[in-house]
């Protein structure tokens, strides 16, 4: 059936030790048949099931003393809101049946760890029930330069504080080459791993994110994913794999991509990286997603036939994506969610951060709409 895809690497893709040069030969298979191997290895990781959280992302501040050349949400004077307006926010999210908050912000100057763990603490004195999935790797490793603690203790007193996992953002892609190109001020790659690493031995699982599509090569995106996966044989703590392609509008490595007349990556591409994706994590990060803010619904919806199984969240507001152009909308309902996931002819499952299934205070399971069933 994938006669493209030669025995010996389907074989070491089922035993989960495919190479770099097996990945760089799985992009040039013909896209169906890498697509049809993609969902036959999500089939045998996760089955039919399509997850998604019900959450809220929380952008605390758009300022920042950052420099990262792809981005086109960093203000110099944006408002910081205060815990008394994240926690609003996060109220909100409750009453809209959220498990999750998901909070990130620009780099402060001025602010050290005890910022960030006044919003977990008072989040937790509230909500001890809330998920919080909260600070990237760069906001961490920058909390504590400015509090002149090493980021091990940081991590611990984060956890101490009611942090549960961080979003494994800032990874952009995981070369030096490449981020002293789009982000020269941001944490190296062997940073990146180390705080990942010590954040997994805090016990603070993450998950990891690739943003792909601007100056790196085939070769440096193959070897981002790789490096992830060496990260999960050694701790586990990797929840998910998020490929989310670079938008290239209202930021300066972008606009000098479009004067060199390179766009936006072509769908195609999008799904041939979910798929190859899936293969380099088979037996290592069960879970790929697909970023419908990204990616737009439709687009999204098949990619659950190239690979994915989770949709990520709903969201209720986003404001990163958007600045660099995604027209994709801030927020999806969980009706939407599901109605897409049946059209792709698959189960819709609400889950946890941690992909556990989720729990009503009363008790009861929450219904998965659409199919009538409780989980
Ligand atoms: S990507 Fe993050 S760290 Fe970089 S400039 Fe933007 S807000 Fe700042």
């Amino acid at each position: 059936m994938n006669s493209k895809i030669p025995e010996d690497l389907m074989e070491r893709a089922y035993q989960g030790k495919c190479t770099k040069e097996d990945a760089l030969q799985l992009l040039e298979v013909p896209p169906f048949e890498l697509f049809r191997f993609a969902d036959e290895l999500r089939d045998l990781a996760v089955g039919d099931t399509v997850t998604y959280v019900v959450n809220r992302n929380i952008n605390f501040t758009s300022r920042c003393v950052g420099t990262c050349g792809f981005c086109a949400f960093r203000t110099n004077n944006g408002k910081v809101l205060s815990i008394e307006e994240i926690m609003e926010k996060v109220r909100d999210a409750e009453k809209a049946n959220a498990t999750e908050v998901c909070i990130q912000g620009g780099l402060l100057p001025e602010v050290g760890l005890d910022f960030y763990q006044g919003i977990a603490e008072a989040i937790k004195a509230e909500f001890p029930e809330m998920h919080i999935h909260s600070f990237s790797p760069m906001e961490v490793y920058h909390a504590s330069r400015i509090s002149e603690i090493p980021v091990k203790e940081a991590l611990r007193r984060l956890k101490r504080s009611g942090l549960d996992t961080m979003p494994g953002t800032a990874a952009e892609i995981l070369s030096d080459r490449v981020r002293k190109i789009i982000c020269p001020s941001k944490l190296k790659t062997a940073e990146w791993v180390e705080v990942v690493r010590q954040a997994h031995a805090a016990g603070i699982p993450t998950t990891a994110t690739m943003m792909y599509g601007h100056v790196e090569t085939r070769e440096e995106r193959i070897d981002h994913m790789l490096i992830i996966r060496d990260i999960q044989k050694e701790t586990g703590g990797i929840t998910e794999f998020v490929p989310l392609p670079f938008m290239p509008y209202n930021n300066p490595v972008g606009e000098k991509m479009i004067r060199e007349g390179r766009y936006a990556t072509p769908g195609l591409e999008d799904l041939k990286i979910y798929a190859v994706s899936r293969i380099l994590f088979h037996g290592h990060v069960d879970n790929i997603q697909a970023s419908w803010v990204k990616l737009g619904k439709k687009l999204a919806q098949f990619s659950l036939h190239c690979g994915t199984n989770d949709l990520g969240g709903t969201l209720m507001e986003e404001s990163i994506s958007r600045s660099a152009g995604a027209c994709h909308g801030e927020m999806i309902t969980v009706d939407e969610l599901e109605w897409m996931i049946h059209g792709a002819g698959r189960i819709p499952k609400e889950r946890t951060t941690l992909y556990r299934r989720v729990e009503l205070a009363s008790g009861n399971l929450r219904k998965i709409s659409g199919c009538g069933a409780y989980e």
